[in-house]
């Protein structure tokens, strides 16, 4: 009996931890050298997730977005190094918001070359989030190894400035929060969004990318391709019941 009391007590504690702090990053390898992170971030009492990616190339490892969690950055930095004996040279960030652009600043630091387009690069400004070192002012493929990087602006949706990004030699699309995750049943923050124009560009992304073996959204699983679909029907809904 006192044992279990114990273990009992430890699970609460553990539980009031996890409450205090945030969860730590979690790494999930999605295909080839392409790796999903998520990092937490407590709102109203909750953690809640926010997927991003790296790449593991011979010339070093890309960041796709920045961990919303700032704390995490070091230990993801380190993380790499371990797993993959890998630096991290290069970092693209796909709209604005914090969840994207948190860690632009401490990794311009480390001598990381951190990039985004230049409508994202005026919003940090405008809107005082951390902005990139460098800006390219459209679509652009990088090269870097073996692999060719494309950003793909399609228009206005959650933010007006977001972009994707697709990994052609693995076919994975990059949503970031353009794309509703299938376990979302609503858009979430829609406060930048312009509903209208996200229907437009996501039917775009549909066209564009339909051989996609993957598609990455900003927050919860990935699991499903269908996430682009998905996210057309809860535009849908949302304008059914709010208009616009
Ligand atoms: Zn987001």
């Amino acid at each position: 009996m006192k044992k279990n009391s114990v273990s009992l007590l430890f699970g609460l504690i553990s539980m009031a931890l996890l409450g205090q702090d945030n969860r730590p990053i979690s790494i999930y390898h999605l295909t080839d050298n392409f790796y999903v992170y998520t990092t937490y971030k407590n709102l109203n009492g909750h953690d809640f997730p926010s997927n991003s990616m790296y790449l593991v190339t011979d010339e070093g490892t890309v960041m796709f977005d920045t961990p919303w969690d700032t704390t995490q950055l070091q230990p993801l930095l380190d993380s790499i190094w371990v797993k993959h004996h890998s630096k991290v040279i290069m970092a693209i960030a796909t709209h604005y918001h914090n969840d994207r652009t948190a860690g632009l600043g401490f990794l311009q630091q480390q001598g990381i070359k951190t990039y985004s387009s230049k409508m994202t690069y005026d919003l940090c400004h405008l809107n005082g989030e951390q902005q990139a070192g460098f800006y390219f002012e459209q679509d652009t493929i990088f090269k870097v190894g073996d692999y060719l990087l494309e950003t793909y602006y399609a228009g206005e949706g959650h933010s007006p400035d977001n972009i994707v990004i697709w990994f052609a030699n693995a076919k994975i699309l990059y949503g970031g929060c353009l794309v509703k995750s299938i376990e979302n049943n609503n858009l979430g923050n829609v406060v930048n969004a312009n509903i209208k124009a996200w229907t437009t560009t996501i039917r775009k992304l549909i066209r564009r990318y339909s051989t996609a073996h993957f598609v990455v959204p900003g927050h919860f699983g990935w699991a499903d391709t269908k996430a682009l679909r998905h996210t057309l029907r809860l535009l849908r809904q949302y304008r059914k019941v709010n208009g616009g």
